[in-house]
């Protein structure tokens, strides 16, 4: 896969001044909520509306995300504002679900990347299909495990690939809720230099503070993109309520960021 300009070819189509922001909120949890935030996104640097439907939550006994009726919901979004749309599969149902309200982007979440078999049946079931898939880190420091996702992907002819680094799971409590370890990808990025790498502040960070430290480091590492999760009223979320930031944040970290690169 080494040097296969392709990987990249989905990307470069956004023609977009580098990065690529997905923005949006950690679950979906109502049409409204769904659609005020799309639309708050709108006149930002988002070019895609991220939502959670399916949930992986770590322990049950959570809001586990409200299943395929948000996939209307994102359908809607995307008629109102234009904005691409992405959400998390996990099995072969929910693409098939996903590709019938024409979701843009999949993306694959960290436990989901850990277990070979559901990565080859998700894959088997976008093969044939033109969707551009974005796979996440497995939970575990284990770039090998993260590598053979995206060449289940590859091999089954999805050449829109992308990867997203969201951090890694330690026992120690660390300042992160998943440690960086910022090698991991770029040890990535060594061995597949085409394939667009894009980071997930939330999910390392888990608070809002170090979003934009984290957002610098990666845009100094030449990341091609950056995936935020983003809702109106972050502290009431259904889900990962500390590390959402509001879309009006999110303008201003983007703008923030920008600065900082033409001073750089
Ligand atoms: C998410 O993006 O909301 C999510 C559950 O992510 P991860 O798979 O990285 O934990
Ligand atoms: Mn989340």
């Amino acid at each position: 896969m080494e040097n296969k300009k392709e990987l990249r070819s989905w990307l470069d189509a956004f023609g977009l001044n580098h990065p690529l922001v997905i923005a949006g909120p950690c679950s979906a949890e109502t049409e409204e909520q769904l659609l005020k935030i799309a639309h708050q996104l709108k006149d930002t640097d988002t070019s895609v509306l991220r939502s959670g439907i399916w949930k992986p939550r770590t322990r049950p006994g959570n809001f586990e995300g409200v299943g395929a009726l948000g996939l209307k919901w994102l359908q809607r979004a995307k008629e109102e504002t234009g904005l691409l749309t992405t959400t998390e599969v996990a099995n072969a149902n929910h693409v098939d679900l996903a590709l019938k309200h024409d979701v843009d982007i999949l993306w694959i979440g960290a436990r989901t990347t850990v277990s070979p078999f559901i990565v080859q049946e998700i894959a088997d079931a976008v093969k044939g299909t033109d969707k551009i898939v974005l796979v996440k880190n497995p939970v575990n420091p284990d770039l090998a495990l993260w590598l053979g996702a995206v060449e289940r992907f590859y091999t089954a002819g999805i050449t829109k690939l992308g990867v997203i680094h969201r951090g890694f799971s330690t026992y120690e409590k660390t300042r992160y809720r998943n440690n960086p370890e910022w090698q991991i990808p770029i040890d990535l990025q060594n061995t597949f230099p085409d394939l667009p790498l894009i980071l997930d502040p939330s999910h390392i960070a888990g608070k809002r503070d170090i979003i934009f430290d984290l957002c610098q480091t990666a845009l100094d590492l030449n990341y091609d993109g950056l995936m935020v999760e983003t809702h109106f009223d972050p502290d009431n979320a259904w889900s990962d309520a500390k590390q959402q930031i509001t879309p009006l944040a999110l303008e201003k970290m983007t703008v923030d960021l920008k600065i900082r690169k033409v001073e750089g």
